[in-house]
């Protein structure tokens, strides 16, 4: 019994996810080529996505990390909070590329956007492996995406359902049953 039973259809495979990383990242590379930035990775989602990214910039960056969570445990937005942020000389007149797994509402990116810029960073932009425009609630637009997807549910390549399918190498819709059977176990 594997995590692969519990996907009902494979949105992208893992050579079109790594052909679509390669595409951004050049552009990265290109938007980049004359100045410093830091790629800030927003866990947990994006740390399969920002790793395999920035093995493709070939150019000066740094990393940092900083931990929002939107969401309980399950699909539906909770409140968000902003649990860490890099230390102030990481913010600080910086150029920052701030990377998440997936643009949703938009209400995740814009608060962390907003934060960063408070405390001082010297430009924010950002880039999304998925893009639901369908279900954007706050006027914000990647300044780089790898995928646009219709208004699903997915897992896979960092993206979690309860917890669990962050490891899978694909991007994959669940099966009906796995969803309604958390949503009955949480009495939802
Ligand atoms: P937003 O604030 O843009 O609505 O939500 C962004 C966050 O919600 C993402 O970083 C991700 O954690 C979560 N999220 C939104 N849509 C999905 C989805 O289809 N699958 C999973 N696993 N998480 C999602
Ligand atoms: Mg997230």
């Amino acid at each position: 019994m594997t995590l692969h039973n519990d996907v009902q259809r494979i949105l992208f495979t893992e050579a079109e996810i790594l052909a679509g990383i390669d595409r951004v990242a050049k552009e990265v590379t290109q938007a980049y080529a004359q100045r410093d930035f830091t790629v800030v990775s927003v866990l947990k989602g994006s740390c399969v996505f920002a790793s395999d990214l920035i093995r493709r910039i070939p150019i000066p960056l740094e990393l940092a990390f900083l931990a929002a969570s939107s969401y309980g445990d399950g699909t539906v937005p909770g409140r968000l909070e902003i649990n860490f942020l890099p230390t102030g000389n990481e913010i600080e007149g910086r150029n920052l590329l701030l990377v998440d797994d997936i643009l949703d509402t938009g209400k995740t990116l814009l608060a962390v956007r907003d934060e960063l810029l408070r405390r001082g960073a010297r430009e924010v932009r950002t880039c999304v492996f998925l893009d639901k425009p369908a279900r954007r609630a706050v006027d914000l637009q990647p300044d780089f995406r790898c995928f646009e997807v219709e208004d699903h549910f997915v897992v896979g390549y960092g993206l979690d359902f309860a917890g669990r399918y962050r490891n899978l190498p694909f991007v994959g819709a669940l099966r009906e049953e796995i969803i309604s059977a958390a949503r009955t176990r949480n009495g939802a």
